[in-house]
């Protein structure tokens, strides 16, 4: 539950303290590297020029870096409080809307594909419909809204506190608790029926001090909202996510998946990369879950050239690209609270060490204990004053399971390496094979115990 701690900046926004606030234009939140701001765009959707006055506005408002989040919304980091108002006013020029209130997300695809219902045209129903209520302060500062139309690709990887499910032509199945272990099926109906139902769940949740379902006692939940009874209708089949690369929309157009390493772009690159297919003929771009960016409407001849420019400006097009479970904050350089050089050392493991990033370890570069680019990795390296904190399965702020001296980092990992590869047993993963080890052997490797 949020505890309403804001206070006014200088330039008189509100920084988010509230625990758990999402930081938005009119609540930046306080980092150890100024203040941050997420945005998400009306549908998640922007034009490649609105894309190039995003990365603009990193590099004159911000630290020159993007990040995208594991939910596909976009970061600015390192602002000011003079900074706020010159940054909204450049996204109002560039007509990128950002609607106030908890986040509502569509599956990044949306409106591509057949779909059983359109899911932008709800979106749009939903802020007609309830905008004081959605900008309500007695909602929970995180509270997600998915808004999924029924298409081939879903959001099945994001967890909401409401999802509205279109399982047939303007047939909208409204969940809540999507994210605890058994979504509850709460309404069944056309559209206006289910915005109906998505405001009296919003009430509730507002009239109980802006409460999670995980915050109301089971039988309170159950006895105020009954699941519907089970059928055909009430199971999900949950589609898979937008993968990266090519996927084909008609005869004609393409949709490509990209993901920026490390979940983060220079500001820079993205101008450079928008720059670069600029000539073709590409109706959007979209950011999505699992910090990726989808480009909508290409031809099949444009594929080449969006894969040389993406290659060109930090962006991958391979699934398999150990940079997708490794995340990495500024770091040193780009944020005042760095220790050390998050992508740098990142790189160097990719490079050097491969057989830790076999694609089942979450990995954590964290300029600082904050870890602002990841709540929980199986292994964080924490920069602190003379070193690194080592972190087994946790938050960069949890107390370190190692500590490792600045200069000896690179030999600490060359250890854990030589462990894993000595370890590994046949088709296990380097998961596994550190879960099986224990937080002991692998503390022992990491100081040459
Ligand atoms: S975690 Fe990284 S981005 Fe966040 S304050 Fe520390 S160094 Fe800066």
């Amino acid at each position: 539950m949020a505890s309403a701690q804001s206070h006014h900046t200088d330039a008189g926004v509100v920084a988010a303290s509230r625990r758990g606030a999402c930081p938005s234009l009119a609540e930046p939140m306080q980092t150890g590297d100024g203040l941050l701001v997420r945005l998400r765009s009306r549908h998640g959707v922007l034009t490649l020029q609105q894309c190039r006055a995003l990365g603009e506005a990193a590099l004159r408002f911000g630290n020159g870096l993007l990040e995208i989040t594991a939910r596909g919304s976009i970061q600015i980091r390192g602002l000011t409080p003079e900074r706020i108002g010159p940054l909204a006013a450049a996204l109002h020029e560039a007509a990128i809307e950002i609607p106030k209130g908890p986040a509502i997300e569509l599956p990044p695809l949306h409106g591509l594909f057949h779909e059983n219902a359109n899911a932008a045209a709800l979106e749009d129903l939903v802020r007609q419909r309830l905008t004081a209520l959605l900008d309500s302060k007695k909602l929970a500062a995180k509270l997600s809204i998915v808004i999924d139309g029924g298409g081939p690709f879903g959001l099945s990887a994001v967890p909401a506190d409401i999802r509205l499910e279109a399982i047939g032509p303007e047939r909208w199945l409204v969940l809540i608790n999507t994210d605890g272990p058994k979504p509850l099926p709460v309404a069944l109906g056309n559209a206006g029926e289910a915005v109906d139902c998505l405001e009296k769940l919003l009430r509730f949740l507002a009239e109980n001090g802006g409460a999670r379902w995980r915050d109301i006692p089971p039988d309170r939940l159950h006895a105020t909202f009954p699941a519907l009874q089970e059928s055909s209708e009430t199971v999900i089949l949950a589609a898979p996510d937008a993968p990266l690369g090519p996927v084909q929309i008609d005869s004609a157009a393409i949709a490509y998946g990209l993901r920026a390493r490390f979940g983060q772009m220079r500001a820079a690159d993205l101008i450079g990369f928008v720059d670069d297919i600029s000539h073709l003929n590409i109706q959007s771009l979209r950011p999505g879950p699992g910090r990726c960016l989808f480009l909508a409407g290409l031809a099949k001849s444009d594929i080449d050239t969006v894969a040389d420019a993406a290659r060109r400006h930090g962006l991958s097009t391979d699934a398999n690209d150990p940079s997708i479970k490794m995340a990495a904050c500024a770091g040193a350089g780009a944020c005042a609270s760095g220790y050390y050089h998050t992508r740098v050392l990142g790189e160097a493991m990719i490079d050097r060490w491969p057989g830790i990033l076999d694609g089942s370890l979450a990995v954590h570069m964290s300029g600082c204990v904050k870890g602002c680019a990841e709540r929980r990795a199986a292994l964080t390296f924490a920069g602190v004053d003379g070193g690194y904190h080592v972190v087994l399965s946790g938050r960069a702020s949890d107390p370190p399971d190692a500590l490792i001296a600045g200069g000896d980092v690179e030999s600490a990992i060359e250890r854990l390496a030589r462990l894993i590869e000595a370890e590994k047993q046949g088709g296990e993963t380097t998961a596994s094979c550190l879960a099986r080890l224990g937080k002991k052997r692998i503390v022992g490797a990491l100081r040459q115990e």
